[in-house]
């Protein structure tokens, strides 16, 4: 093993309350694209677009159509990979205590994990902005393939993905608790994460100011890098499955 795999399994196995803080970077070997880095590529369809509360109820077709044609194929397809697996596992092991995720794919309770706190909702869960009523995103594919953007069934309010567009809150309590989490660890773990986008991006300074380790696995350098007690700079799936498999 390299000298940075040993040192991650050492501080795995010296740790009894580790969190994991991920972002798009460990879905990315699942086949779904991170919005920034070398492989955040998007060629039909604008992020800026898709992502914005603001423009969502200036055309709200432009983000189902961007539904039907990316994010839903791109779903049914995606499978977790070994990163997800690996913190599926070290739950089970004990010493992992929660994921805190910035993103919407759902990969991490497919993969087994069950302490999940989603910071910006789930994309497979779709809701009614007039009656509340949810979906899943199967009953959206559904309902698109006679309009777009597709209406609520109950009361043909318009339908959104229950996620945290950009514009919109995070809700508060999730927030909460994952704020909780990082001061309570001492391990935090920051996995593919390009760490720009707030508040989010402040927990790996909140787990460090509460005195707990912090190590980033990220394939690109990040702005925080120089605060942390081990960077990795490669695959999440590679890095995680080594540091926790081999040598055993
Ligand atoms: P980001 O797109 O800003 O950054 C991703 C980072 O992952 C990059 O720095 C890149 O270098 C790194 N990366 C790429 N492949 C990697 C790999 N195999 N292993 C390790 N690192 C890898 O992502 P972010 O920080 O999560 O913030 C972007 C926002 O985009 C979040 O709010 C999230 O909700 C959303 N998003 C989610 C998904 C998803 O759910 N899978 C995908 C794209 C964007």
């Amino acid at each position: 093993m390299s000298d940075n795999s040993n040192t991650l399994k050492n501080y795995i196995n010296n740790s009894s309350y580790i969190v994991a803080f991920t972002g798009a970077g460990v879905s990315a070997d699942s086949g779904i694209p991170t919005y920034r880095g070398a492989d955040g590529v998007w060629q039909k369809y604008d992020p800026s677009k898709f992502t914005s509360i603001d423009y969502f109820y200036k055309d709200p077709s432009y983000y189902w159509n961007f539904f039907k044609d990316v994010r839903y194929p791109g779903l049914k397809q995606a499978q977790p990979n070994p990163a997800h697996y690996a913190l599926a596992e070290l739950e089970g092991k004990g010493p992992l205590k929660s994921v805190i995720t910035q993103n919407i794919d759902g990969l991490h309770r497919l993969a087994g994990s069950s302490n999940v706190l989603e910071l910006h909702g789930n994309t497979r869960r779709i809701v009614c902005l007039k009656c509340s009523e949810k979906y899943t995103m199967d009953e959206a594919f559904e309902l698109l393939q006679n309009q777009i953007p597709p209406k609520c069934p109950v009361c043909q309010g318009l339908l959104k993905p229950d996620v945290v567009l950009f514009g919109e809150s995070l809700p508060l309590e999730v927030l909460n608790e994952a704020q909780e989490e990082a001061r309570r660890c001492d391990l935090f773990l920051s996995i593919g994460s390009s760490l720009v986008v707030q508040p989010a991006a402040s927990l790996p300074d909140m787990a460090k100011d509460s005195h707990s380790k912090l190590v980033i696995i990220n394939k690109e350098p990040t702005s925080s890098d120089f605060k942390a007690d081990l960077v990795i700079h490669g695959s999440a799936s590679e890095t995680l499955r080594k540091a926790l498999y081999l040598g055993d």
